[in-house]
């Protein structure tokens, strides 16, 4: 069996992380599986579904690295579901129903004034042909219910939860299409599953009771179900979903400076047993994949840790990877060089100009004399090899210095920092020159 997921966003909104988490999970398990991971637009809302937002998922998605083996777009689908409605109409498992919204909330008032579920009464499959033929004259249009099989017991075994258990008569039948012909997301997203031959639906559990619904679509349909995951939902540090968490998408992590490896690193491992690992190989994150490990608990994303994630990733990411958003001239050997010292690519623009210069150094009046020894030792070393071994060697006799009174003042002196990248690695950076001159500018004052 060849694997097939799909990541079915509604084009209403940007992705924001809860949905690239899903995403992300969906295309792991089918790099996992050797499988294949398909984009699904769940357009069939024409009044809140817009271009851009198809376009921006496209481009979110290709950030983050996650690229689908292809696509396909409810909204271009409405011949094939119009065909297994027909069917479904047939054989009875979707009927018309008449009531109006006002009139299905009072319904919904009176059985919860008497303490019973709130539960769809089937008024609308008492009516016989004539009743029927009546409303319609009368210019009402019906919207249209699935039967549900009500002495059914709905039972799954969730990848992630486990056993699940829903008795159907607890359910309403579900409505599936509007009034004005228009498609709820429910019975085309089934529809979609089996054409398209997804094994595995792999979602947030706030679709867990819909599962329960459409496991018995899947059934009047003559299709196998597919295996479903329902992954816990994500919450902030803070404990909860707030609405800047449920607003955060990859153009905020793009501005912070966030790299798509660190997002992937993070989103694949919280909310599992596995620990969060700045992993910057995918094959790694998807070969550790396992829905066993997912946990029922939500998953806490902490943009804290995001950063220190971050940073760690930013220390792995070999030249090529960034060499588009480097300053302009800082090649291989340079990045090397300060990449242990980054917590962002962009922060490569700093050491860039500790390189370049011209670095605005604060001397302590104390190092002066110390500092034109060392102009006058960086004059004589050779500085083809291993210069600040060379210069600091030499220093450590002639100003009878060491430790951090022998390198701290010459690491100011050259840079402007009292941290950074290790000086042997940064010095022949700098060079002769521009050493030659910061050293005597700090020793002349
Ligand atoms: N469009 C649905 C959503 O965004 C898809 C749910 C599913 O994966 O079936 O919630």
């Amino acid at each position: 069996m060849t694997v097939i997921t799909r990541f079915a966003p509604s084009p209403t909104g940007r992705l924001h992380v809860g949905n690239l988490r899903t995403a992300l999970h969906n295309w792991l398990f089918a790099q996992k599986m050797g499988g294949a991971f398909w984009l699904r637009i769940d357009d069939t809302d024409d009044q809140r579904s817009e271009e851009r937002f198809v376009e921006s998922i496209r481009a979110d998605l290709a950030w983050m690295g996650l690229a689908p083996a292809g696509e396909v777009r409810q909204s271009a689908r409405f011949d094939l579901y119009q065909r297994r409605f027909d069917e479904l109409v047939a054989t009875g498992r979707v009927y018309p129903a008449y009531e109006t919204a006002q009139e299905l909330d009072l319904k919904r008032k009176i059985q919860l004034g008497r303490g019973l579920p709130p539960i769809y009464d089937r008024a609308a499959l008492a009516l016989n042909d004539a009743d029927r033929a009546a409303l319609e004259a009368d210019g009402v249009k019906p919207h249209w219910r699935f039967r549900l099989d009500e002495t059914a017991t709905i039972t799954w075994d969730d990848l992630v939860r486990g056993g699940q258990h829903f008795a159907a008569s607890t359910m309403s039948d579900p409505v599936i299409r509007r009034a004005d012909g228009s498609w709820l997301y429910m019975l085309p997203s089934v529809i979609d599953d089996i054409d398209m031959g997804v094994t595995h639906v792999v979602r947030g559990e706030d679709h867990v009771s819909n599962t329960a619904l459409q496991l018995q679509m899947f059934e009047a349909l003559g299709a196998p179900a597919p295996a479903f995951a329902h992954a816990a939902l994500l919450i902030g540090s803070e404990g909860k979903l707030s609405k800047r968490l449920g607003s955060l998408g990859v153009d905020h992590f793009r501005e912070a400076g966030v790299e798509p490896q660190t997002l992937a690193a993070l989103l694949a491992r919280i909310g599992t047993s596995d620990p969060v690992e700045p992993l910057i190989d995918e094959t790694v994150l998807a070969a550790t994949f396992d829905f066993a490990h997912f946990g029922r608990a939500p998953a806490r994303f902490d943009e804290a840790e995001l950063a220190q994630v971050n940073a760690r990733i930013v220390h792995q990411l070999p030249y090529d990877a960034v060499r588009d958003r480097v300053p302009g001239g800082m090649g291989k050997v340079e990045w090397d060089a300060v990449r242990p010292n980054l917590a962002r690519v962009a922060d490569a623009a700093e050491w860039w100009q500790v390189i370049e210069g011209p670095v605005a150094a604060t001397i302590d009046e104390a190092d002066r004399a110390y500092l034109a020894q060392a102009a006058a030792v960086a004059e004589a070393i050779d500085w083809t090899a291993d210069p600040w071994h060379a210069l600091t060697s030499a220093l450590k006799d002639r100003a009878g210095r060491k430790g951090k009174a022998l390198f701290l003042p010459l690491r100011r002196a050259l840079t402007a920092h009292d941290h950074g990248p290790d000086m042997a690695t940064l010095l022949p950076l700098i060079g002769r020159e521009r050493a030659l001159q910061r050293l005597q500018a700090a020793a002349a004052g």
